[in-house]
C-alpha cells in the first residue's frame, strides 16, 4: 500500500494562483511563496472582513487513543466532497508543529487520498509563521531578562517570571533550566523553562486575534511575572507589544493550499488543544466564511476539549456560531475504548464495540448539549467488518443521530459523498441554535465547574482553597468575563489517561489555575501536563531522510 507522502507525491498540483481564483481570491491579494503555497494579503482580509456569509461545519471526535481517529483526513475529505456536490467550500486547518512531526505522531496534512499539499513542506518549515510566533515569544523574554539587567526599573521579582521561552521541538532536555549563568556580564541567574511553541500564549493569540490591532492589544495585555509586592507586569510594561506585533505582522497574512482534488484549504496557527484552544486562526476561518458558501474546520484532541474550546472560546470572541458538527469515530478506537489492546485490533469484537460506543454516544450528547446537528463520521479502516458498523450505526440511531461511513481516506472525495449530504441535510433542517455552553457573566468557579460536570460528567470538582483564592484574584484583576480553559488529559473525560470510554463518578482535581491575560483565558490545570513534550524511544526523525534527487522521504 502506498504511504501517505507517496500519494502526495504523485499528485499533480495545480498552480496556487488558480486555486485562488477558484475560492474567489483575486490575484493581486495572492502573495505567492513558490509555486504551491501562497499568502493572502492582509489588504484584502480587511475588504472581506464585514461579509463573512459562509456556513461553518466543525469536525471533531471521540477521545483519541494510539489508534487513531482521523479528524484532519475526514475534514479534508469532507471539504473535498462538498466541492465535489457542488457546494464552494474551505477547509480551515491547523499548521503542523515540528514535535509531532519527528516524534510519534507525524505530521498534521491528514493522510491516504485525503490530504493537503505539498506536505513536506507544510508539515517542515512551511511559510516561516512558527518561526515567527516563536520569535516574538523569545524577544519578550530576551527583554525581561535585559530590563532586569539594566536596573530593574519595574521591580519585577525574579522569583515570580512567569514568562517562558519557545522551541518548536520537542526537546525534554528544556523542561527546566537555569539561564544567565557565567558571570556579572550574562545578567542574574535564575530559573527558567522552554515550552513547546505551540503551547505559548503567543501562539494563542495569534490565533485568536481578529486583526493586527487586535494582535497588538493582546500582545501588550501578556502578563510576565509580578514585583515583590504581587503587581502583575506586563509586555505593555516592558514596551514590548510593538515589536512583537512587527514581527508577527506578516505571518498574520492566512495560507493558502490545495488538497490533493484541487479544494482551496487554509492552513495557519496551530495552538495545542490542552493549555490553548487547539483550533486554527480566527483571521483563516473569518476569511473562509467571506468566500465559501461553507467552512469545514477541525478542533483538536477529543469533542470534550478541541470542541469545547472551539465552541466556548473561538466562536463567542470571534462572533462565530457554527451550523453542523461532525464527530469522526472508527470501529478501532471504538474497540480500544471498550477494553480491547491495539495488537488485537484487527480481530472482529462486536461485545467489545458495543462496550466502547459509549465514548462516542457521551460526545455527541455534549455537542447536542451547544444546540448543534450532529452528523457521525465512521472513519472505516480496511480491518472494520459489517458486524462491527452495524452496531455503531444501531446505537446512534438509537440516539436519533445518523452514523456515515465513510472511506475517503481510500476513495478521496468519492468516499465522503455520503457524509457531505448528511452534513447539508442536517445544516438544511435548520435546527441549530448554538450557543456556549455557559455566558461570560458567570463566576470563573462556576465556568470550571459548569465544564466538568455538563461535559466530562464529572461528580464533583476538587478546587484547593489556594487555587479558589487565585480565581477570585483574577476576577478582581477585570478578568471574570473570560472564558476558562482546561488543560487535562486528551485520553478520557476525566483527569486519569486510563479512564477510557464513559467514566463516571470521577472528581476532577485543579491542580492550579493560570491566567492568559493576552489570549483572553483562565488555564485550569488539572492532573499532569505536558508544555514541552518529549521524543519516544524511537522518534518517526530516525526514519526521515532525503533521496537521491533530494527529495524527503518517511515524513508520514
Ligand atoms: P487526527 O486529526 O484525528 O489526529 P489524522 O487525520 O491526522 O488524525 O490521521 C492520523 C493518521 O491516521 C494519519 O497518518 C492517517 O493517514 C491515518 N488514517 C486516517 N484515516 C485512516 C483510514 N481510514 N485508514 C487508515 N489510516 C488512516
Ligand atoms: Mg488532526
Amino acid at each position: 500500500m502506498a504511504s501517505d507522502l507517496e500519494i502526495a507525491r504523485a499528485a499533480t498540483l495545480q498552480p496556487i494562483g488558480a486555486i485562488a481564483a477558484r475560492a474567489g481570491i483575486p490575484e493581486e491579494a495572492l502573495i505567492p511563496y513558490g509555486r504551491h503555497k501562497a499568502k493572502i494579503d492582509l489588504a484584502f482580509l480587511r475588504t472581506q472582513s464585514a461579509r463573512p456569509k459562509g456556513r461553518l461545519v466543525l469536525v471533531t471526535g471521540i477521545s483519541p487513543t494510539p489508534a487513531g481517529e482521523g479528524k484532519t483526513t475526514t475534514t479534508i475529505g469532507l471539504g473535498d466532497a462538498l466541492n465535489a456536490l457542488g457546494t464552494r467550500t474551505m477547509i480551515c486547518l491547523r499548521e503542523p508543529s515540528l514535535g509531532p512531526c519527528f516524534g510519534v505522531k507525524g505530521g498534521a496534512t491528514g493522510g491516504g487520498h485525503a490530504q493537503v499539499a505539498p506536505m513536506e513542506e507544510i508539515n517542515l518549515h512551511f511559510t516561516g509563521d512558527f518561526h515567527a510566533i516563536t520569535s516574538a515569544n523569545n524577544l519578550l523574554a530576551a527583554m525581561i531578562d535585559n530590563h532586569i539587567y539594566w536596573g530593574n526599573a519595574l521591580g519585577l521579582d525574579a522569583r515570580r517570571i512567569t514568562w517562558r521561552r519557545a522551541v518548536d521541538m520537542n526537546d525534554r532536555a528544556l523542561r527546566g533550566i537555569v539561564g544567565s549563568l557565567g558571570g556579572v556580564a550574562n545578567g542574574f541567574p535564575r530559573e527558567d523553562a522552554f515550552d513547546i511553541t505551540v503551547a505559548s500564549e503567543v501562539m494563542a493569540i495569534f490565533c485568536l486575534a481578529t486583526d493586527l490591532e487586535d494582535l497588538q492589544a493582546r500582545l501588550g495585555r501578556i502578563i510576565v511575572g509580578s514585583t515583590r509586592e504581587g503587581q502583575p507586569v506586563t509586555a505593555r510594561d516592558l514596551k514590548a507589544d510593538g515589536a512583537m506585533a512587527a514581527l508577527l505582522r506578516d505571518a498574520f497574512a492566512p495560507n493558502l493550499v490545495q488538497t490533493l482534488e484541487g479544494s482551496p484549504a487554509l492552513v495557519h496557527g496551530g495552538p495545542f488543544a490542552n493549555i490553548a484552544h487547539g483550533c486554527n486562526s480566527v483571521a483563516a476561518t473569518r476569511l473562509g466564511l467571506s468566500l465559501a458558501d461553507v467552512v469545514v474546520t477541525e478542533a483538536g484532541f477529543g469533542a470534550d476539549l478541541g470542541a469545547e474550546k472551539f465552541l466556548d472560546i473561538k466562536c463567542p470572541s470571534a462572533g462565530l456560531a457554527p451550523e453542523a458538527c461532525v464527530v469522526v469515530a472508527t470501529v478501532r478506537a471504538l474497540k480500544m475504548h471498550g477494553g480491547v489492546a491495539k495488537a488485537d485490533l484487527g480481530r472482529e469484537d462486536v461485545a467489545a464495540l458495543k462496550r466502547g460506543v459509549v465514548n462516542l454516544a457521551r460526545h455527541v450528547e455534549n455537542m447536542q448539549k451547544f444546540g448543534l446537528g450532529v452528523v457521525v463520521a465512521l472513519n472505516a479502516f480496511t480491518t472494520d467488518t459489517g458486524a462491527e458498523i452495524a452496531a455503531v450505526q444501531e446505537a446512534m440511531s438509537a440516539l436519533g443521530t445518523e452514523a456515515v461511513l465513510c472511506t475517503h481516506w481510500a476513495d478521496g472525495a468519492a468516499g465522503a459523498a455520503e457524509l457531505a449530504q448528511a452534513v447539508l441535510r442536517r445544516m438544511e433542517t435548520g435546527t441549530t441554535r448554538f450557543a456556549p455552553l455557559y455566558t461570560a457573566g458567570l463566576q470563573l468557579e462556576a465556568k470550571l465547574r459548569r465544564i466538568a460536570t455538563e461535559i466530562y460528567r464529572a461528580a464533583d470538582v476538587q478546587i484547593p482553597g489556594a487555587v479558589a483564592a487565585k480565581l477570585r484574584r483574577f476576577e478582581e484583576m477585570g478578568f471574570a468575563h473570560v472564558p476558562v480553559c482546561v488543560a487535562k488529559t486528551q485520553y478520557s473525560f476525566s483527569a486519569d489517561p486510563t479512564a477510557l470510554g464513559a467514566p463516571v463518578g470521577h472528581v476532577l482535581p485543579v491542580r492550579d489555575v493560570r491566567l492568559s491575560a493576552g489570549a483572553g483565558f483562565v488555564v485550569a490545570i488539572c492532573g499532569e501536563i505536558m508544555t514541552m513534550p518529549g521524543l519516544p524511544r524511537r522518534p518517526a526523525a530516525e526514519s526521515i531522510g532525503l533521496d537521491a534527487t533530494g527529495a524527503i522521504d518517511g515524513l508520514f
